[in-house]
């Protein structure tokens, strides 16, 4: 039985597609859309398309233009967002935002602290590998050239129900002690872009790969932090990874597993919802994803995830 259970008397589901045009999208982007596409059209919910291009020097045209043409290949639809690049460029990019998402930093008043350490400096004066807190009693100005903000966490532990993996609760300073939340190049962290852009579209059904646990724990404690409450209330599916053979995550130079490449050797996008479905523990015949959408899968699969490759 599903996790996310469709009942009319609550808000419509919302959920987002985030690719990040720095890179070619490759196999697990594949599946974490079939994943988000499925849990989302199976509650009769609506789609949107944000693409994360908020780290500008990063973003290139082409793959801008890849994650579109990658989208239509793959045949996933959305429902609100851009249609094409430069309707992205010009009605939907993150690097349009950053009025809004300062507006966001503010509200954390005086959590926030200015730092100037290197990330050399951090290195060595860490023990676990988090922010020491070098800067944290400084009372460096903020906004001040060549430094950071962040945000004083707190010892606490955030929890959650999650579709995919059960009950979660993550240790928020062992996991993420006082992230940067504005950058020293004058760039939005992503934790509060994704956190700003996500209440602001009313998303309340969140798919990603289970690399973003921590993530998943900040954003929640941000959204309390500055009141967002509704926040707590979205439903969170964190799904294994698809692996390399050599059990290594895929990155975005996945030769391959690039879906370019794949588009170039004339393969279809069935290969991709096949797979992805064997891997939901699926043998049915599978030639598009409206026939994923059809089969009777269990999100998150039944008993072990004994088909998902290099998965945990
Ligand atoms: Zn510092």
């Amino acid at each position: 039985m599903d996790r996310l259970m469709q009942d009319p008397h609550s808000a419509m589901v919302r959920s987002r597609l985030a690719p990040t045009p720095s890179g070619y999208l490759h196999l697990g982007n594949a599946w974490n859309f079939g994943l988000t596409w499925l849990l989302t059209r199976r509650a009769g919910g609506r789609l949107r398309l944000r693409i994360d291009d908020l780290d500008a020097p990063r973003v290139r045209p082409e793959y801008l233009e890849d994650i579109f043409r990658t989208l239509e290949w793959l045949g996933l639809d959305w429902d609100e967002g851009p249609g094409g690049p430069e309707d992205h460029r010009r009605h939907f990019s993150q690097q349009n935002r950053h009025a809004r998402y300062r507006e966001l930093l503010q509200a954390l008043g005086p959590r926030l602290f200015a730092c100037r350490c290197s990330r050399r400096e951090i290195q060595a004066a860490s023990r676990d590998g988090q922010y020491p807190g070098t800067c944290r009693e400084l009372g460096l100005p903020l906004g001040g050239p060549g430094t950071a903000l962040r945000v004083r966490t707190e010892a606490v532990t955030i929890t959650w129900d999650d579709g995919w993996l059960g009950p979660q609760a993550v240790a928020l300073e062992a996991s993420m002690r006082d992230p940067v939340l504005w950058r020293k190049d004058d760039i939005p962290a992503y934790q509060i872009a994704t956190l700003a852009d996500d209440l602001d579209h009313g998303i309340n059904l969140v798919v990603r790969g289970a690399d973003l646990l921590d993530s998943t724990a900040i954003q929640r404690w941000l959204a309390r932090e500055i009141g967002a409450g509704r926040f707590l209330e979205a439903q969170f599916f964190h799904h294994p990874l698809l692996k390399g053979p050599d059990g290594a995550k895929l990155s975005k130079s996945a030769g391959s597993y690039s879906l370019q490449a794949w588009r170039a050797e004339g393969r279809t996008a069935a290969e991709v919802w096949q797979q992805l479905a064997r891997a939901l523990g699926w043998a049915g015949p599978v030639g598009s994803l409206q026939d994923l959408l059809a089969a009777p899968i269990a999100l998150p699969p039944a008993g072990d995830h004994a088909h998902w490759p290099g998965g945990a």
